[in-house]
């Protein structure tokens, strides 16, 4: 293996060890809540890793696990009442959400103040003209992952496959902010693979299994899997790791490498939000 491993878990670890030290100043415990709708299994594990990190650093957290049938009135009426609560400094809402649910207008009602994702229009809009305030969870894990390698991101070509919000669209934003020179794709871009080898970062956030491969790759590259994919019960990454492993400079493992930092993140935002910062 020629690149060096981005281990996730570690860094994740150390960024709980800060918050730890961080609110033993705090006369009062930083809340979290997370809502689901329904029941998916993905989901459920990630909530319980969620709540899991919550305990870690001691912050107080509770899952509000409301019906896959509720109608988006009720659900939005959820939401505002956890807006309204002192004791909740974050609120996430869990993707994904039925059917029949228009996710926008749910994230709308959050408010920006305890938006621990960043995912709302005022947090996006902040990221949008480089004024970054809370940050969605996953891209700014992200960006921690490629600070870990020592590289200076500043002049570098950058290309994001995948452009929602909550993945692609935002850390190619943030590093854009950070001066480097960012190339979306996506569905509809032609010839893909040439696009991707300029790349001397790479962020893969595709929902593809082994999408990425090694002749895609620009020697040495920094390579950030963000894609979980189940196959047979294996989370398997949009990156095909074994190959990829021998071109990269540094790349990032499924697991341990982009999800832990993610849910590491969620708590930095949660933090955030709590002392007002
Ligand atoms: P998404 O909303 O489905 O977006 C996928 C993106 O990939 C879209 O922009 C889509 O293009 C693009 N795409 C799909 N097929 C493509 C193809 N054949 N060629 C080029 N582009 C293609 O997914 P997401 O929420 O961003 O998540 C992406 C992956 O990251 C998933 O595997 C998800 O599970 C994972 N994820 C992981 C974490 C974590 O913490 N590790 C967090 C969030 C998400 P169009 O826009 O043109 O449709």
């Amino acid at each position: 293996m020629s690149a060096e491993l981005l281990n996730g878990s570690q860094l994740a670890k150390r960024v709980r060890s800060q918050i730890r030290r961080k609110i033993k100043n705090l006369t009062f415990t930083p809340g979290l809540a997370v809502v689901q709708v329904g029941d998916d299994p993905a989901s459920t594990l990630y909530i319980k890793h969620k709540q899991r990190d919550c305990e870690k650093v001691h912050f107080h957290s509770e899952v509000h696990r409301l019906s896959a049938d509720i109608n988006q009135d009720t659900l939005i009426e959820h939401v505002e009442n956890l807006n309204d609560r002192t004791d909740i400094h974050g609120i996430l809402v869990q993707m994904p959400l039925p059917e029949g649910i228009d996710k926008e207008a749910v994230i709308d009602k959050i408010n920006p103040h305890k938006d621990a994702d960043g995912l709302t229009p005022v947090n996006l809009g902040n990221l949008l003209i480089n004024r970054e305030g809370v940050t969605p969870c996953t891209p700014t894990g992200i960006i921690r992952l490629i600070e870990l390698t020592g590289a200076q991101i500043e002049g570098k070509h950058a290309v994001c496959i995948g452009r929602s919000p909550l993945v692609g669209k935002s850390v190619g934003m943030m590093l854009l902010n950070r001066n480097a020179t960012v190339t979306y794709c996506h569905s509809r871009t032609v010839d893909l693979a040439a696009e991707v080898q300029k790349a001397d970062i790479l962020v893969a956030a595709v929902g593809r299994p082994e999408f990425v491969t090694a002749d895609m790759v620009k020697p040495g590259a920094i390579v950030i899997d963000v894609g979980i994919n189940h196959i047979n019960g294996r989370a398997v990454g949009d990156v095909k790791f074994e190959e990829v492993k021998e071109v990269a400079g540094f790349i990032t493992p499924v697991p341990g490498g982009v999800g832990p930092m993610t849910r590491a993140m969620l708590l930095e935002n949660t933090l955030k939000l709590a002392i007002g910062g």
